[in-house]
Parts: C-alpha cells; structure tokens; sequence
C-alpha cells in the first residue's frame, strides 16, 4: 500500500508518516528530505533546487520529480509514505507517473487539517538534530529536547532549519493554502482522500490514522 500525507508546514504529517512505518514497514519518502541529502551529496539537479529552498520557495516540478522518480527506482520492492510529494496539482500526476515506472500505485491521500495560527506556533517551535536528523519541538511536551538545544540521543547541538523562521514560515503557508485546495479536490474526486484533525496531541492523531488505513483497507 503507498500512501501520500498532505497537510501545511507543522501539521505533523513527517511524525504521523514515520510512527505509520514502524507499525507497517512502509519506508517514508519526505520529498524535503531528499533534496536535502541530493544537497550534501552534490547532485547536480538538487544543487539547483537549493536555491529555490532557501528562499521559501517551491522547486520546480522537473527537478523534484526527476530527483524523486531516481530515488523510486532504486527501492522497487518498498512500500512507500509520500510526504510533501505533491504541493503542486501538477505533481499529481507526476507522482503517479514515478509510482507507475517501479508497478506501484497511490492507493490513498491522508490530508492533516490545521489552522493558520496554531502552524505557525507549532513551527517557530522546531528544531533537529544535525546528525541523526530527529525532530524537536519546544511547543510539545512529549517531543522538547531533555537538555534544551541538545539532541537526547547523540548530544549533537540541535539548529532550526532556515525555512523554519517565521517569515519564510508565512510565506510557505500563503502558497500550501492556494495550491491545496486545487489538489485535495482533485484527490477527493478520485475517492482517494481522507481528512485528519491535525490539532490533538501526537499519540491521539496516531491512533486515528491507524483506524482509517485499518477502515480504508
Ligand atoms: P519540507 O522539508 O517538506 O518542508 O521541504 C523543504 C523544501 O523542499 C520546500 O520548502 C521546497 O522548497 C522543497 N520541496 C520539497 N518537496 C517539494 C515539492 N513536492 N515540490 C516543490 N518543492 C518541494
């Protein structure tokens, strides 16, 4: 089964992917994430993308797309949770034409519902882990570093990514919000899509996701 989450910056969707997986093998494809590690390794294409990320600003479909569908075909007998794979209405089918080249398909659409205010709290609140990558949120009790700035399980002194503050935040949100609509109704259509209240806490959402997979068949 391959799913894809959809839902704005801070909404969980990473988290939501990444606990989904350990309960079900599937591997998670976070399309900022690989762009990220093409970055460090000097790809080419993802090296031109990077110009796009810094300033808060989408990349261009052929280069995410010709990055992803790569990524794809060396993995063929993994099931896959897209997340951020499609913030364009173009990139559906771009999607489906990289899922098609390994026989694979979209099988459902979880969208996670958030409010504008409480995105933009949730985010100005995240941090990483440089090394290890593990995500952290002073705005959540259950995911707050231990020791404040400090990865719990490397001690590695954790950053906040670029496009985490506050005005690259806002800017981000304004073109989710007009290009999602476009995009959820094209999904609902096609009888894929399924909403998620995105507001309660991690463990609960978690739960809910696991009933509409389990529900959805
Ligand atoms: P994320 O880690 O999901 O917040 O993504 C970080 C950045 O990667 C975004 O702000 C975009 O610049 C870029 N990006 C990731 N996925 C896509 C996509 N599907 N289309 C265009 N740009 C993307």
């Amino acid at each position: 089964m391959n799913l894809l989450f959809l839902g704005p910056p801070g909404s969980g969707k990473d988290t939501q992917a990444e606990k989904l997986a350990q309960n079900t093998g599937a591997k998670v494809v976070s399309t900022g994430q690989v762009l990220r590690e093409e970055i460090a390794k000097g790809n080419p294409t993802a090296l031109k993308a990077q110009t796009y990320m810094q300033q808060g600003k989408w990349v261009p479909d052929d280069q995410v797309y010709a990055i992803l569908a790569e990524y794809l075909q060396t993995q063929p007998d993994t099931n896959f949770i897209f997340t951020g794979a499609v913030r364009r209405v173009t990139q559906i089918e771009l999607l489906d034409q990289a899922l098609q080249k390994t026989g694979k398909q979209l099988d459902k659409v979880l969208y996670f519902d958030l409010a504008d205010d409480e995105v933009m709290r949730r985010i100005t609140g995240r941090w990483f882990c440089p090394q290890d990558k593990r995500m952290y949120n002073l705005n959540y009790p259950e995911i707050t570093p231990k020791n404040m700035g400090i990865c719990d399980v490397c001690g590695t002194k954790l950053e906040q990514r670029e496009d985490d503050k506050p005005e690259v935040v806002k800017q981000r949100l304004q073109e989710v919000r007009v290009n999602d609509a476009e995009i959820l109704a094209e999904y609902d259509r096609r009888g894929l899509l399924v909403k998620v209240d995105a507001a309660p806490p991690i463990a609960q959402v978690a739960e809910k996701v696991l009933l509409l997979i389990a529900n959805h068949g």
